[in-house]
């Protein structure tokens, strides 16, 4: 079942039919899980729910023709107000929730959220990027949390709880959205965004339940990437600084917003990830799978590896200890160049 285009979420589509059909809906929802899986799109259409004007709140059905539905759709409606991480900040500021110096509490998010509603019943706000609120932001918002104007709804969207502020997590209700099936996500790129069903299928297997990393992915310069990637990795031995400065012009060259470099940089610890592991199946003598590219590369490395099969573990464990330092938002060159490092070490000694 899709609900009006969100794919996958069938129990939290129920969740919410059953909290407003008792008059239950909590004020504030935290939206916790992996990036491009469409929590977002559930918090929008959630919203467009809401504010529809055919269709009564309680039916969770928007009718998707009337202007309140086509407002939120166009991002225009005046009773939604959202807030996001702005391009190149590394955290939401205290200015985008409660005004910056000069208008502190008669600006920003939590203003917004008390002003009456323009053409709705009730104001909602989205916070993309909890991950990213600042403690002042954070602290900003408690009280409105705590006390929210009636009928108001807050939904914060973040990946996991370790990121969010106990302050926060405490007073909210947590919703978990889960990675997507891969035949769900076979479904939602067959539907307009890659034309080739075998290749929507290809890149559905690749992108860990992400919309967002099948896209990226499916790049044609990611392809190449990717191709240079497992090249340079099958070598024991190669060229640190030459490798980690193409890595690092990829991933700046991958979009303009830090969550755009984020998710270039996490595409490319997968790639090593899968690499790896293929790498330990092989020299312990279990087949491969994978396209030609993947197969090659690791045979090539298996056929030069000095080490025992544990020493592989450790490249993948740098890799894990590479993507949570992507999760703190740590600086991308230094990150890329520890990391490869480290594996290159491990190339050369079997150890770290
Ligand atoms: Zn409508």
């Amino acid at each position: 079942m899709a609900w009006n285009g969100v794919l996958g979420h069938d129990n939290i589509v129920h969740q919410f039919l059953a909290a407003l059909q008792n008059g239950r809906l909590a004020s504030t929802y935290l939206f916790l899980g992996p990036s491009g899986i469409g929590k977002r799109l559930f918090a929008r259409t959630l919203a467009q729910a809401l504010f529809c004007e055919q269709s009564s709140p309680a039916e969770l059905n928007p009718c998707n023709q009337c202007p309140a539905c086509q407002q939120v759709r166009a991002g225009s409606h005046p009773d939604l107000i959202q807030v996001s991480l702005e391009d190149g900040k590394s955290a939401v500021s205290i200015a985008q929730i409660a005004g910056d110096d000069e208008h502190r509490g008669s600006q920003g998010l939590c203003y917004e959220l008390h002003l009456k509603p323009f053409s709705a019943s009730r104001r909602v706000a989205i916070i993309d990027d909890a991950d990213y609120l600042s403690i002042e932001a954070a602290n900003a918002m408690l009280k409105t949390i705590e006390e929210p104007p009636p009928g108001a709804l807050i939904i914060l969207i973040g990946t996991s709880r370790q990121r969010q502020f106990p302050t926060v997590l405490s007073r909210s209700q947590v919703i978990n959205f889960l990675p997507l099936e891969v035949d769900q996500l076979v479904e939602i790129l067959s539907s307009g965004l890659i034309d080739d069903p075998q290749q929507a299928e290809t890149l559905a297997s690749l992108a860990g339940g992400s919309v967002e990393r099948a896209l990226t992915v499916s790049d044609e310069s990611f392809l190449e990437t990717r191709r240079d990637f497992y090249s340079t990795l099958s070598q024991l031995n190669f060229d640190l600084p030459s490798f980690c400065k193409s890595l690092d012009d990829h991933v700046k060259n991958s979009g303009k917003a830090a969550s755009d470099h984020r998710n270039t940089l996490r595409g490319l610890i997968d790639l090593a990830l899968l690499f790896y592991h293929q790498l330990q199946l092989k020299l312990i003598g279990t087949e491969i799978q994978g396209d030609n590219t993947m197969l090659s590369n690791v045979e090539q490395l298996a056929s030069n590896w000095q080490h025992d099969v544990d020493s592989v573990a450790l490249c993948i464990n740098r890799c894990f200890d590479a993507y949570e330092q992507v999760e703190r938002n740590a600086n991308r060159t230094t990150l890329i160049y520890d990391w490869i490092d480290q594996i290159r070490q491990v190339h050369l000694t079997g150890r770290l």
